[in-house]
């Protein structure tokens, strides 16, 4: 009996779905594992008619499946749609759900790579959009009332407001919005509020209950968690809109592949032991950096001092494994910092088992340099493994302890 068939009413915990939604035993076999299918076409029966409703891999594949089930179970949605990569996964939700004229409101400080799509690509085809600080709630109102034409954003003249698109905690600047007070803007002026869920994972934060109408995932990071698939994920729970992303995920074919869909999946069994041990590592390395003056600011909601803590403790169950630094010796000591460690690696991404290192003004955000969404030049970003603590710290000590003399603000 799978999860789906219970008889109980009462639904699973978090963990419990993590392991057992959509991964029921294959039963020609017993294998406590679904086998991965790479099969790419189904034998039919007769013309048109199917065997178990597969027909041809772009439109569905069972292995994709399992992984939609898993997505859906456990971010508290009716459908989830899983891509080749988080990007994929945005271009088609944002094809599905806009037209030329229409307008998005987003975060000025969202991942590079989003704002790039909206701007460069879709801003061809006729898509405006305001970057804002989704923080100031008056400033988001105004933005989405404006239809995306006030402060100075790229509005298509007389365009509306379709999407309202906001991560939190952000990316580099772990700022936290108020979902529930956001979605309640957005459909008050007609919009649809997306939340990219990708920094909190959906054990430590799930929108849809919130209020949010679409939630987005790079499943290449604490989903997939592993640093060895590429992948994305949007999950609804309106039928309406699934419907819309769906035939887009079909008719584009933006899909993930078989094998990506089984390590994202195995990689998910686990989200929930691996997040509570990348919380905790990030919390010690964050207090521990606020020790250390040769650090200037610390950005993490986990602290007290960060001004999106009461609101992150409201939305969130933990604080999560990412922490931004900003250094008082400026570029060069964050240079310095980013090229010094040796159990932190200095890569792109990040919700990885082991512990990674960015300069996201060179790295993952050049892409907007020089623009509104341009990050700090004194800021690196943390992605905190589940590797033991004081390795990490230690790390970190010898790096900063190499600060000495680092000339400010050069
Ligand atoms: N959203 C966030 C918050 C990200 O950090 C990223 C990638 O870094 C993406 C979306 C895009 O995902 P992908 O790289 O899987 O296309």
């Amino acid at each position: 009996m799978s999860l789906a068939e219970s008889s109980s009413s009462k639904i699973p915990g978090f963990n419990t779905r993590a392991v057992h939604a959509g991964q029921a035993f294959e039963p020609r076999t017993g294998a406590v594992v679904p086998p991965v299918h790479f099969s790419s076409t189904y034998a039919q029966e007769a013309i048109g008619v199917l065997r178990a409703g597969y027909e041809y891999g772009r439109g569905t594949n069972p292995t994709r499946d399992s992984l939609q089930e898993q997505l859906a179970a456990l971010e508290g949605g009716t459908a989830a749609f899983s891509f080749s990569s988080g990007l994929a996964a945005e271009d088609s939700m944002i094809r599905a759900l806009t037209r030329p004229g229409d307008h998005i409101v987003l975060g000025n400080d969202a991942y590079g790579g989003t704002y790039r799509l909206i701007s460069r690509v879709l801003g061809e085809w006729g898509i405006g959009n305001t970057p804002v600080d989704m923080s100031d709630l008056d400033a988001v109102a105004k933005a989405i009332a404006a239809g995306g034409a006030a402060d100075g954003g790229s509005a298509a003249d007389g365009g509306k407001t379709r999407l309202v698109w906001v991560e939190t905690p952000s990316n580099p600047m772990m700022k936290i919005t108020d979902i529930e007070a956001l979605a309640t803007l957005a459909h008050d002026a007609g919009a649809l509020l997306v939340v990219d869920n990708t920094f909190a994972s959906p054990y430590l934060q799930n929108p849809l209950a919130l209020g949010a109408d679409i939630v987005v995932h790079s499943t290449t990071k604490y989903i997939g968690g592993h640093s060895d698939v590429v992948g994305g994920a949007i999950i609804v729970n309106d039928a309406e809109l699934a419907e819309k992303i769906g035939f887009v995920q079909f008719a584009v074919g933006a899909v993930s592949g078989p094998m990506d869909a089984f390590l994202t999946t195995r990689g998910l069994k686990t989200l929930g032991v691996r997040m509570d041990r990348h919380s905790d590592n990030a919390q010690a390395v964050a207090e521990w950096l606020l020790t250390r003056p040769e650090v200037e600011a610390v950005l993490y909601p986990g602290l007290p001092s960060h001004p999106g803590h009461e609101l992150a403790k409201k939305q969130m169950t933990k604080f999560g494994g990412m922490i931004s630094v900003q250094f008082k010796g400026g570029e060069a000591a964050a240079r310095k910092v980013a090229e010094s460690t040796s159990v932190f690696t200095l890569a792109e991404s990040l919700g990885g088992i082991e512990s990674l290192m960015n300069y996201p003004s060179e790295m993952t955000h050049a892409s907007v340099k020089g623009t509104e969404l341009a990050v700090p030049v004194n800021l690196i970003r943390l992605s905190c493994g589940i590797e033991d603590v004081e390795d990490l710290i230690a790390d970190l000590e010898q790096a900063l302890d190499g600060l000495a003399g680092t000339e400010s603000g050069s």
